[in-house]
């Protein structure tokens, strides 16, 4: 039987696989951010409607290997890609990379929710929210007494205490320095995506000696096999046999 991968989408690593497939396989986007129009490999945009709808899927396309390489923090569509491969019997592999840790002079603060990070923020006047646009939603609960800086991938309308900045990694250590001071930064909010793309902010935090809130990263399930980085897995595709 021919191979015919379905490669689910979500991190930059993705897209350089889905450079490396051939024309039967398919790479899967949830459809929030960009789509590229330049690839051999057929691509797909938007859900498969859970788990089930995905196991269909995999059937109905006769997928023979799953990849989920997602974001560490979409759990939701890697939990459904574990149990839909599960279901159509094939193998599921997954690349996990490897969390950021504190170095020497770090001082970060893991908080396992939005009400443990509010919470946790209460000492401090100007954060910077690197997680994505969940805080655009709480834009009206902003402390009287803290301003918000938040990046997000897309530019977006604040308020007169937020400001909102549209900004894609990667992100260089001057440019970070830059924003940090130039917005009075006292605390770094952030996933643990572990990319290096983003990993300049955790040093300024740390040339500056601003605390850093960590959210936590969700629990994935379990998958054939995983692997902590693009080479690996590119590796053993290439010994994948068809
Ligand atoms: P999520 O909560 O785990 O997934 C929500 C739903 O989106 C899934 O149940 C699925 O819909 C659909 N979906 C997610 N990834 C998909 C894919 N590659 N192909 C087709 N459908 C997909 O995910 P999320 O946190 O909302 O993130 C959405 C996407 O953005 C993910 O692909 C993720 O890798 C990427 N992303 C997330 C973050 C983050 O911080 N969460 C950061 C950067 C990029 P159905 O159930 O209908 O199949």
């Amino acid at each position: 039987m021919n191979r015919r991968i379905l490669l689910l989408g979500g991190v930059t690593e993705a897209l350089a696989i889905a450079r490396q497939l051939g024309p039967e396989h398919v790479y899967s986007l949830a459809g929030i951010g960009r789509v590229p129009h330049d690839l051999t490999c057929q691509v797909r945009v938007g859900g498969y409607g859970g788990a089930e709808g995905l196991a269909s899927y995999l059937r109905e396309a006769g997928i023979t290997l799953l990849i989920d390489a997602t974001h560490p923090y979409a759990a939701q569509i890697s939990r459904n890609a574990a149990a839909a491969a599960q279901a159509a019997g094939i193998p599921c592999w997954a690349l996990r990379r490897p969390a950021w840790r504190a170095q020497p002079g770090d001082d970060w603060r893991e908080v396992k929710d939005w009400a443990g990070l509010i919470e946790a923020l209460r000492p401090f006047r100007r954060p910077l929210f690197t997680l994505g646009r969940e805080p655009l939603q709480h834009l009206d609960d902003i402390p009287p007494d803290q301003f918000w800086t938040l990046r997000a991938l897309e530019a977006c309308v604040g308020n007169d205490r937020c400001e909102v900045i549209g900004a894609r990694g990667p992100f260089q250590l001057e440019g970070e320095r830059a924003l940090f001071a130039r917005r009075d930064i006292d605390v770094l909010v952030s996933k643990n995506s572990g990319s290096v793309a983003t990993e300049p902010k955790l040093e300024v935090a740390r040339e500056l000696g601003v605390p850093v809130l960590i959210l936590k990263r969700p629990a994935l399930p379990g998958v054939d096999r995983e692997y902590a980085s693009l080479d690996a897995l590119t590796a053993a595709l290439d010994g994948f046999g068809d």
